[in-house]
């Protein structure tokens, strides 16, 4: 058995000199020390050798398995330290590699626009009343003056969620509540998106954005409105801006106007976006109803008010020259990247 030990351990020192990973270290080990091993052998062959020679034998095996439990885990130390510092070394950041890129999030035109707007009117002494998108027919059709038989109020244009309930079609919803909620004088806007149940092309979407303007109080006049256009649009375009009244029909105004602006493309000499006419037309507008009034709870025999609104994607689409009102809700990242 002596010599069983001798043997078992040069055996084990010629095998730990061909090894020279740390994990093939650890093999070594539970080979020669784990229960199925040939040390475990020799310990359970101890029972059946003679009292004499038991302890010195006993001895034996106990010192060469200490000396291969120290020798491996010093093997392993070694080991595991070459491997640490190669592994490091591998794993320096190379610089010639190209980076991953971080796209920035950028307002989304339509939100621009409407905040440049916003911020426009805030300076002109308006305040900012935001609606709901989903109203009643009351606040969007009847309140506003708009007769039963009004073409709008088909069901081809308005999305209506119950007999009462509907899509919001323009942002004039907020008058009579505004009215409602206040005594003259009264001067807000209100920002918002607007639904119509349109077929969707290049020109019109089922959805889009209006800025609706509303000055209530004593002697509210004709001039009042036009200075006020002159003024915004002049501060958006950042220059002198023509304006231009026409009258139309709006049920909940009268008189009701059209406002057109100078084009901002050609100047007043005619091109295809204005249409050679020199002229876009941009806002929807007019004096108060006095039935709108009245419906608000104000006495349109001393007061009197304007009115207007306007939709924003029309005014991207000739600031940015669109052709396409789609391209605003595609989200698209090559499109929307170029605005910043
Ligand atoms: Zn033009």
């Amino acid at each position: 058995m002596l010599e069983r030990v001798s043997s078992l351990k040069q055996q084990f020192q010629s095998e730990l000199k061909q090894v020279t990973l740390s994990k093939d270290v650890e093999q070594l080990k539970v080979k020669y020390l784990g229960k199925k091993g040939p040390i475990q052998d020799l310990m359970l062959q101890l029972r059946d050798v003679s009292a004499d020679v038991r302890p010195q034998l006993g001895k034996e095996i106990n010192e060469l398995k200490e000396s291969i439990s120290q020798l491996c885990e010093q093997a392993i130390e070694t080991f595991f330290l070459v491997e640490l510092s190669q592994r490091l070394s591998e794993e320096t950041i190379d610089i010639s590699e190209p980076g991953r890129r971080h796209y920035l999030g950028r307002k989304h035109p339509i939100n621009a626009m409407l905040d440049e707007i916003i911020e426009i009117f805030i300076g002109m002494g308006f305040s900012v009343q935001e609606g709901p998108n989903l109203d009643n027919d009351f606040y969007n059709f009847e309140g506003l003056n708009f007769p039963p038989d009004h073409p709008a109020r088909d069901m081809q244009d308005t999305f209506y969620i119950s007999p009462e309930n509907l899509l919001r079609t323009h942002t004039s919803t907020a008058q009579l509540k505004v009215m409602e909620a206040n005594t003259p004088p009264i001067r807000i806007i209100a920002p918002g998106r607007c639904f119509r149940n349109e077929t969707i092309s290049s020109r019109s979407h089922v959805f889009f954005h209006q800025v609706e303007g509303l000055y209530i109080n004593k002697g509210v006049s004709f001039a009042d409105l036009m200075a006020t256009m002159e003024e915004f649009w002049s501060k958006l375009f950042k220059g002198p801006v023509k304006t231009r009244f026409r009258p139309s029909y709006f049920p909940f105004v009268e008189p009701g106007l059209e406002v057109d602006i100078g084009c901002t493309n050609c100047h007043g000499s005619g091109c295809r976006l204005c249409k050679h006419t020199g002229w876009l037309e941009v806002v929807g507008a007019g004096m108060v109803h006095p039935n709108v009034l009245k419906n608000g709870g104000i006495d349109p025999e001393i007061y009197s008010g304007y009115a207007w609104g306007f939709g924003i994607e029309r005014l991207a689409m000739l600031r940015y020259g669109m052709k396409d009102i789609r391209q605003f809700s595609e989200n698209n990242l090559y499109f929307l990247e170029q605005f910043s």
